[in-house]
């Protein structure tokens, strides 16, 4: 189980520079390598390996000085990221999709470098504080906001740079916590009304997130003459508010999801449609969508850790089917309560969820006819069913 812990940084401004610097240096040796597998091919019809290439990187090196004076393993990130993109490009050849060869890269817009090779060597405790050192790289201080796992479990540094700061990435390989014997289910219903609603009756309200600053921001950009200074003031200004917004964001998400798999031990949720989100061109339903991907991402995540499961169902009529008697109760978007002929009444959101959870159930394998049967008798007597209390056997 990979588990990556995002953290800020702490920089000099002739820190900033030589990144910038080894940024454009990367690029440079993407493009040579991506020129040097071209011509090979061309030549002698064989494609190059990865080896090949971190041997042509010792000549590199050799021959250039500024390429010596940093880490190897920063390069091999570089070469390996080139090799990465040429297995995809001809897998996606393969399987008859739109493949897109490989491009060569501005060194202007290079804008990370990965390191997936001895990283627990790299990072190291200063006093107070933790430090990562890579030759030829400047003193990077590193800032978690959580506790970080033991320095031996870690497989791979990623430091990019965003429009307003660095920031790196720490990825730790955990051990999968043991799964436990399921006891606490719950499905989860994202509604219209954008707020979450639990098979058990829970909800979610909906968090507005002020976006008026950003609108604000967004006009003055484009008033501005573009490339002026007060133009760039303003771009930076708004990439700024960006930031800060999208931190509020993940920070939030990271807490409710966590909350979330605390609470339940097995979740079933809505599957993205993914070709419809490509094809949406409502900026605020897209929004919404994207932060419901993020959404599932984290919570599957903070399942696992837990020793956990997520399950992602079929979202198609979960709002008009019935979640005690399986009928088709066809209504508009507007009838917010679900009446049933066999007599089940309940909230939409809630009937919906009730249905996710039954489906995930389904995939994982429980004995679901049998609790419908319960859950049948307990909604008779004490309304929305709460089934905590009657999966008590699902595994
Ligand atoms: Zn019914």
């Amino acid at each position: 189980m990979i588990r990556t812990y995002k953290c800020r940084v702490k920089l000099s401004k002739s820190g900033h520079e030589t990144l910038s610097q080894i940024f454009g240096m990367s690029a440079e040796l993407y493009n040579a390598g991506l020129e040097s597998r071209i011509d090979c091919y061309r030549k002698t019809g064989e494609s190059r390996s990865l080896y090949d290439q971190y041997k042509e990187l010792v000549q590199v090196r050799a021959d250039l000085p500024e390429y010596e004076a940093v880490s190897s393993i920063v390069f091999r990130g570089v070469l390996s990221r080139l090799d990465k993109a040429y297995k995809s490009f001809f897998r996606r050849v393969k399987a008859k999709e739109k493949a897109g060869f490989p491009r060569w890269k501005n060194r202007r817009r290079w804008r990370t470098i990965e390191i997936n090779d001895q990283c627990w060597r790299m990072l190291k405790k200063q006093g107070d504080k933790l430090v990562l050192k890579i030759k030829g790289l400047p003193r990077i201080e590193v800032r978690p906001s959580r506790e970080l796992p033991p320095n031996n479990l870690l497989k791979a540094i990623r430091i990019t740079r965003k429009p307003v700061r660095t920031e790196v990435a720490l990825s730790y390989e955990l051990p999968t916590p043991e799964a436990k014997p399921l006891s606490n289910p719950v499905g989860i219903d994202m509604g219209i009304s954008k707020r979450l609603t639990l098979s058990d009756g829970e909800t979610v309200e909906k968090r507005e997130i002020d976006r008026k600053k950003i609108i604000r921001l967004q006009r003055s950009v484009s008033r501005k003459v573009k490339g002026s200074n007060n133009w760039r003031k303003a771009v930076s200004l708004l990439a700024k508010e960006w930031q800060r917004v999208s931190d509020k964001e993940r920070d939030y998400l990271h807490r409710l999801t966590a909350e979330i798999a605390r609470m339940y031990d097995f979740i079933a949720v809505e599957k993205l449609k993914t070709k419809n989100m490509l094809r949406n061109t409502n900026l605020a339903k897209s929004i919404q969508e994207q932060t419901w991907g993020k959404f599932i991402t984290l919570l599957d995540e903070k399942a696992e850790s837990a020793g956990g499961k997520m399950v992602e169902v079929d979202p198609g009529g979960t709002s008009q089917e019935c979640s005690n008697c399986g009928a088709t109760v066809k209504k508009s978007l507007s009838v917010r309560v679900h009446r049933c002929s066999c007599g089940y009444e309940a909230d939409r959101d809630v009937n919906a969820a009730i249905n996710i959870l039954h489906r995930g159930l389904t995939i994982a394998g429980g004995n679901v006819t049998r609790m419908a049967g319960r859950m049948r008798e307990r909604q008779a007597d004490v309304g929305p069913v709460r089934p905590r209390t009657v999966y008590g056997c699902v595994n």
